[in-house]
């Protein structure tokens, strides 16, 4: 392969690709269509592996298609709002515009480089008005029908960001994922959707998902919320304890079969304590402190479980049950306890 000069005969190809507008797209009813879509990445600088990996990926599927013969549309585009970027501009004295777009042009000529089938006719950059006067159009319809209203709630608040935290961004002892200082909670407005409202069919959709893991239908219903649902008590085997347990479905009872708690569940303690179950027990907790809720809840991660050595009591039928610890299962969602009906 000593002939083979990347620089020179890629950009040969590139270019050709480029003037035949190999990737675009044009209707056509006759053909069945497929639209594939990865997340956009933010314009924060070079393109790293970790992009090389999730765009070959989306490549590999739209080719997949097109070469079944599916019509299908491969966009590309870029997240390109937030604080990160206005922060990052600051750090390097420019605007966050310059800042943005430049990023924005290195990063598709990378992509055109790795030679991603994209569709670059179609791209789209969410800080374009003519792209955000879309988010504005649907904001205001919301608004309308009243699915938005404004209110306070606790937030986590990054003061060296000056920026709001989603729960995942918090990371260890409550540290901001972007820049390590220690996350304060501030009660500040803002505004709301009322998913709530289509919560029921939310919850009821998730059962048509086929092939989908046990933790992420489980995350998903903590996400979407408690609509209704009924609280049951557990009672322990042999001690005086309890664990309450939330449920929307508690016409499943006298299939529960095993007990899942949060292994940061503050019974947990009084289960194992001496016992020969409690270094398991106390590995699984090691494990969980060192990840976060996201890497807890995606499925990419093994699940990690441990039996407690203890049981809990049926209360319709007085069967005993086996309480595992299991990571994807937390606090913060739910009461830290779920009954498993498989
Ligand atoms: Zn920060």
């Amino acid at each position: 392969m000593s002939d083979y000069k990347p620089k020179k005969i890629e950009s040969k190809w590139q270019k050709k690709w480029d003037d035949d507008k190999l990737y675009s797209v044009r209707e056509n009813p006759a053909m069945e269509k497929r639209y594939i879509l990865e997340m956009f990445p933010y314009p924060s600088g070079d393109l790293h592996m970790g992009h090389v990996r999730n765009y070959s990926i989306g490549d590999v599927v739209a080719r997949y298609y097109s070469m079944k013969g599916f019509n299908v549309l491969h966009p590309i585009g870029w997240d390109a709002f937030g604080l990160p970027a206005e922060n990052a501009a600051i750090k390097n004295k420019t605007h966050p515009k310059t800042w943005t777009y430049k990023n924005i042009k290195r990063q598709e000529e990378q992509m055109r480089q790795l030679g991603l089938s994209y569709d670059w006719d179609r791209t789209v950059v969410t800080c374009d008005p003519d792209y955000y006067r879309w988010g504005q159009w649907l904001f205001l319809k919301f608004y309308e029908k009243g699915l938005v209203y404004r209110d306070k709630s606790n937030v986590n608040w990054c003061p060296s960001c000056q920026t709001v935290l989603a729960n995942e961004q918090v990371h260890g002892e409550g540290e901001c994922w972007r820049c390590g200082s220690v996350v304060e909670q501030r009660r500040l407005a803002q505004w709301f959707f009322r998913i709530t409202d289509y919560a029921d069919r939310l919850l009821a959709d998730l059962d048509l998902l086929d092939g989908w893991q046990d933790r992420v239908k489980v995350m998903q219903s903590n996400w979407i919320g408690k609509s209704r649902g009924t609280e049951v008590v557990f009672r322990l085997d042999k001690t005086d304890e309890s664990i309450t347990v939330f449920t929307t479905r508690p016409d499943t009872l006298f299939g529960a079969t095993f007990f899942l708690l949060a292994p940061e569940h503050p019974v947990v303690d009084r289960l194992i304590d001496g016992t020969s179950y409690e270094q398991g027990v106390k590995k699984v907790r090691q494990t969980v402190a060192s990840r976060t809720m996201v890497d807890r809840a995606s499925g990419e991660m093994e699940k990690e479980g441990a039996f407690t050595g203890q049981y809990a009591l049926n209360p319709v039928n007085g069967e005993k049950i086996p309480i595992w610890v299991a990571d994807y299962v937390m606090m913060e969602y739910g009461t830290g306890a779920v009954m498993a009906v498989p």
